[in-house]
């Protein structure tokens, strides 16, 4: 079975658990937001870009290009994903709120080694 390493109080939890045992913090899995919302910027870019280059030529359809648009958004994102979810597959975040800091409630997180045993 496969168990993750808490950072923060180095229990060792299941891997798929939400929540510490030891101390409670919270596991993150997966892919972070900013690649995946950095992967929706550059498939709109480049689906934009293409169509809006092949736009010069006279002998494209309006419709065409918004087709081709469409496709290369729709394949970027799929691709993408499924490449960003086989980079992320291991990763685990841990967060722990300090919530005896009453006036500034800080927020830790700390990236977890997982392993296999
Ligand atoms: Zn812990």
């Amino acid at each position: 079975m496969k168990t993750i390493n808490c950072p923060h109080c180095h229990a060792r939890v299941p891997h798929g658990a939400t929540v510490c045992r030891g101390c409670k913090a919270e596991f993150e899995y997966g892919a972070p937001g900013f690649p995946t919302f950095l992967l929706w910027v550059i498939a709109l870019a480049v689906s934009i870009a293409i169509p809006g280059w092949l736009s010069k030529f006279s002998f494209f359809s309006t419709g065409f290009l918004w087709g081709t648009g469409f496709v290369i958004f729709s394949c970027l994102i799929g691709w993408g994903s499924g490449w960003i979810d086989k980079l992320y597959r291991d990763r685990v975040v841990s967060h722990r709120f300090y919530r005896y800091k009453v006036d500034h409630p800080t927020r830790e997180s700390r990236e977890v080694t997982s392993r296999s045993n």
